[in-house]
């Protein structure tokens, strides 16, 4: 584990490529991001790139006989390209580009899951999901007479693997969860979970949202039948985002959304699909946002994922020591140890957006609310909580000031 004299990575040498991360804000605060987990931040290499696509390289792809159109389907192909190694996915149309996350996991849920899944068939999702990763379960549900069932987590705020193991069936069709909790920050084992979908017959889905900007993913390590993840949250520009899925399962796959390119032919009485990934990628894809994030992936790739990993979670661990010297906070989630970076709290008697406002007078930027796990809230007892989420460029200094601003908070709640 990394201290303060031996850090992986010095942040404030990527900052200077961060023009929003120089923001002073209220008249005379210096903008500290802790919001990583909602968006991420970009850096002048991404913003140049999408600028220069714009100005010199712009036109559809895969549809023009012009020397634009060739340029901008080579820039396209090329990002998807950069997404394949950068997951180590063992062929191009396995990466699919959608608009995020969530219509990643939507495809899956209405392509495979409607082909699929039948009444009395098990989904397996777990508490800690993200609505991305329960809503389109509990839709399919509705539409098939399937039953969504959940893996309960521990007083720790771990997955409780006997519970999963018990649950596991010849009834499962799919098996969707979380890599790592977007409240939590718990980091999963995926690929011991994915193993025992496997064991029992099922499909197993990965939600990455939170876990391929931040650790080294291996797709084919694994081994699950569907990662899903979005560019926002590496620096890439939003309405992009991937469904890697596994070649075998794509070809099976009816397509999803119908329209131009996904075709092979179209007569007056249907159409034929084409291969992946264009099956699955009808209409104009998100062009651009594709190739930017191709140039965010080139900078992460720089750094090295691994640095970025041990980096983050030093300053989770950071966090956790501030805030227990600060009192009266109640950490959601395992230790720094088990979690990524990301470290989401109560604090004694004082509603979490009000936390969020007086932490944003500070010029400290968190999340306040449910963050999209009403279930999992429900399930710790409260309504709503505080989350603070690390990038490689954040700061100790950042940690420091988001810790002094809640000591902040404390203090006027107490003279009320
Ligand atoms: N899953 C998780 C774990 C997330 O944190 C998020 C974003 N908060 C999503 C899915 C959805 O991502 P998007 O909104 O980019 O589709």
């Amino acid at each position: 584990m990394a201290t303060a004299e031996t850090l992986p990575l010095n942040a404030e040498a990527f900052r200077n490529d961060f023009p929003i991360l120089s923001t002073v804000l209220h008249g005379d605060q210096p903008l500290a991001y802790l919001d990583n987990a909602a968006t991420t931040q970009r850096p002048r290499q991404v913003i140049d790139k999408v600028v220069e696509v714009y100005e010199r390289h712009y036109a559809n792809v895969h549809r023009g006989i012009h020397w634009l159109s060739d340029q901008s389907t080579d820039l396209f192909e090329e990002a998807r390209e950069k997404v394949r190694q950068f997951i180590n996915a063992g062929s191009a149309p396995e990466v699919i580009f959608t608009t995020g996350c969530t219509m990643a996991i939507n495809l899956v849920a209405r392509s495979w899951g409607d082909a699929n899944v039948r009444a009395g068939d098990e989904i397996i999702i777990t508490e800690m999901e993200h609505h991305s990763n329960s809503v389109p379960w509990h839709q399919l549900a509705e539409r098939t007479g399937a039953v969504v069932r959940h893996v309960p987590i521990t007083e720790e705020g771990l997955l409780d693997l006997d519970a999963f193991d018990a649950m596991v069936s010849e009834r499962t069709r799919l098996v969707a969860i979380t890599a790592v909790s977007n409240v939590l920050g718990t980091i999963n084992p995926v690929q011991e979970i994915v193993r025992r979908a496997h064991d029992a017959g099922a499909v197993a889905l990965v939600d990455a949202a939170q876990s391929v900007p931040h650790e080294k993913t291996d797709v084919q390590a694994i081994d699950a039948d569907f990662v899903a993840f979005s560019g926002h949250k590496m620096m890439g520009p939003s309405g992009v985002g991937v469904l890697y899925g596994r070649l075998a399962l794509l070809e099976a796959m009816p397509p999803f959304l119908g329209g131009g390119s996904m075709i092979r032919r179209v007569t007056l009485d249907g159409f034929e699909p084409a291969d992946p990934p264009a099956k699955f990628e009808a209409g104009t894809p998100p062009i651009v946002p594709a190739i930017g994030l191709g140039a965010a992936i080139d900078y992460l790739n720089k750094i090295g994922l691994d640095k970025i990993h041990e980096y983050e979670r030093f300053l989770t661990t950071q966090a956790h020591a501030v805030l227990e010297e600060v009192g009266g906070v109640r950490f959601l989630g395992p230790a720094p140890e088990k979690k990524a970076g990301i470290v989401s709290f109560t604090l004694d008697g004082i509603h979490a957006h009000d936390v969020a406002q007086i932490l944003d007078r500070h010029g400290v930027a968190i999340r306040a609310g449910h963050h999209c796990a009403m279930p999992l809230h429900k399930r710790l007892g409260i309504a709503a909580s505080n989350r603070a989420s690390f990038y490689f460029y954040n700061t100790p200094g950042e940690v420091e000031t988001f810790a002094e601003a809640v000591r902040a908070t404390k203090r006027i709640f107490r003279r009320r």
